[in-house]
């Protein structure tokens, strides 16, 4: 039978599980759903290689929900019978609120167990919990203060157990695996194979059924991939190109680190676009925020690191921007997985300067294919100011330097192109209407230039205008340095005062950071 005409009920599941799937209109289980399930409600170890966005999630959660309800116990307090590990606090939460679905014409209870939050309201959850899924580090830390024990755990699951070996969690699992009873459920999930987790697996699954899946791949044959060859400095005019071609859209861009994140993600919101940035270094409630308000559309635009992304489950994500390339191959797969989730099309789009050429070439190693080139011209500068649309998803088309996504600051305030500066002088990523409008009892966040004199303003745009050499109207990264001698006269013949600080002077301030870009 394949997998897309097998029912729920053909696999066995309950009716209270029927019924709270039909209510998420899941019509048909996936291929791991369709392949585990039965298996599962067996009681056989399940060893599998699958990845978020197959449905792996319900293809666990469904026959424990099953496996436990069928066989009521008095509940014992701290004591779960189902223990699900995995590595990231955003994964716990996914996956809780999965079992909250799944589960909700059923009795049980769990709990959702992860640190960087107070512990208190988890010890309650835990006192009553049926079924734990937690981190590993907080879970160890509740069990040595005695608010949870795992005598009474009956199913074992290690979810994403690559990536859980790979954040340092070794040790941690191999405690906790030696105060569970003996007599149990396992099932291991992990996207890679390698002998570590071969090893791991030896101790945790006995006999189990291999379910191989082969990882991602039908979801990465999905989306639609390019790279885009780009100079030093121009990422950021490029971004601002994808973005302004795909309003309506929710964009997920991918960053190396947490302050390259925050910086980006302040230089859209800068630029009128709306952009919060999601990484490690956030509070777990922050994360929860910006991945709500991002699932809302209200923040269309999401800026992560590597270790927020598995956790982002989002329907609807239609671009994926690696803004750079991931270090690990492997994290390339699981970035650009963030789109075409449960059977919709996706595009990612990779910036590579010349320095990330092997980086690259190991992604397409990896993956078997070599990626389309896709060429970008970022907007020319003297069209930055062109008005900005009046509402936030209105146009069909929306040139690509005016962003549909700055809209609604846009409309707080009147357009720039008013303004001599803004129209023609501006980097094309910094129309920043909003700056130019701003009254003046508001102060001036650090990051932006200081307001220069009109009069200026509009000598250096005529100088930019009539003299200035082509390669002065390029996009340029904001803090890549302007090459010397590139300030055009004014119409005095004199040197125009640069619109913002020097690379020397950014440098002495401390605030130029060199590899670092926009
Ligand atoms: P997962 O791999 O568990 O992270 O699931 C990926 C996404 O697919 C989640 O948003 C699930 O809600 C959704 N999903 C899981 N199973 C099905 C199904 N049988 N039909 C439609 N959507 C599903």
């Amino acid at each position: 039978m394949s997998p897309s005409s097998t029912t729920f009920a053909q696999l066995g599941l309950s009716a209270p599980l029927l019924r709270a799937l039909s209510e998420k209109n899941y019509l048909h289980p996936s291929p791991i759903q369709a392949e585990a399930i039965p298996h599962l409600l067996a009681g056989r170890d399940v060893m599998g290689s699958a990845q978020t966005g197959t449905g792996k999630t319900a293809a666990f959660a469904l026959p424990i929900l099953q496996r436990l309800s069928e066989n009521p116990l008095p509940r014992t307090p701290r004591s779960p019978r189902a223990l699900i590990l995995t590595p990231t606090r955003e994964l716990a939460v996914q996956i809780g609120d999965n079992f909250t679905a799944y589960g909700k014409h059923l009795q049980l209870r769990h709990a959702v167990i992860y640190g960087g939050v107070g512990q208190m309201p988890q010890v309650r959850a835990a006192h009553v919990a049926d079924i734990a899924i937690a981190t590993p580090g907080r879970l160890l830390d509740l069990a040595s203060q005695g608010h949870i024990r795992f005598d009474r755990v009956e199913i074992l699951v290690l979810d994403e157990a690559d990536r859980m070996l790979d954040m340092g969690f070794a040790p941690d699992i191999k405690r906790i695996i030696g105060k569970l009873p003996a007599q149990r459920q396992s099932l291991l999930f992990s996207a890679t194979m390698p002998p570590s987790i071969l090893d791991l697996a030896a101790r945790v699954v006995q006999k189990p059924v291999r379910v191989a899946m082969t990882p991602e791949t039908p979801t990465v044959d999905r989306i639609a991939q390019s790279v885009v060859h780009v100079e030093h400095g121009q990422k950021y005019p490029c971004l601002r190109q994808l973005l302004g071609e795909n309003p309506k859209k929710l964009v997920l861009v991918f960053m190396r680190t947490k302050h390259g994140a925050n910086k980006l993600a302040r230089n859209l919101e800068r630029d009128g676009f709306h952009a919060e940035a999601i990484h490690g270094n956030k509070s777990q409630s922050a994360r929860q925020r910006a991945l709500e308000s991002f699932r809302s559309g209200h923040t269309p635009i999401l800026v992560a690191t590597d270790v927020a992304a598995r956790g982002i489950d989002v329907k609807n994500i239609s671009l994926v921007v690696n803004y750079d390339l991931p270090e690990e191959p492997e994290a390339y797969v699981h970035r650009i997985g963030r789109t075409a989730r449960a059977g919709t099309e996706g595009r990612a789009i990779s910036f590579c300067e010349s320095d990330d050429r092997r980086d690259l070439q190991a992604i397409q190693r990896m993956i078997r294919k070599t990626i389309p080139v896709l060429k970008i011209t970022a907007a020319p500068l003297e069209k930055s100011a062109a008005p900005r649309p009046a509402t936030p998803h209105a146009p069909a088309h929306v040139p690509a330097h005016s962003p549909a996504h700055a809209a609604p600051r846009a409309a707080a305030h009147p357009p720039a192109h008013s303004h001599p500066r803004a129209t023609a002088h501006s980097p094309a990523h910094a129309p920043a209407p909003y700056r130019e409008h701003r009254p003046h009892h508001e102060s001036r966040p650090r990051h932006e230039p200081r307001p220069r004199h009109e009069s200026t303003a509009r000598y250096e745009s005529a100088a930019r205008h009539e003299h200035a050499p082509r390669t002065e109207h390029a996009p340029r990264s904001d803090y890549a340095p302007r090459p010397a001698g590139t300030h055009a006269p004014t119409p005095h013949g004199q040197r125009a005062r640069p619109a913002q600080r020097s690379y020397f002077q950014r440098q002495r301030r401390g605030t130029y950071r060199s590899g670092w870009q926009p």
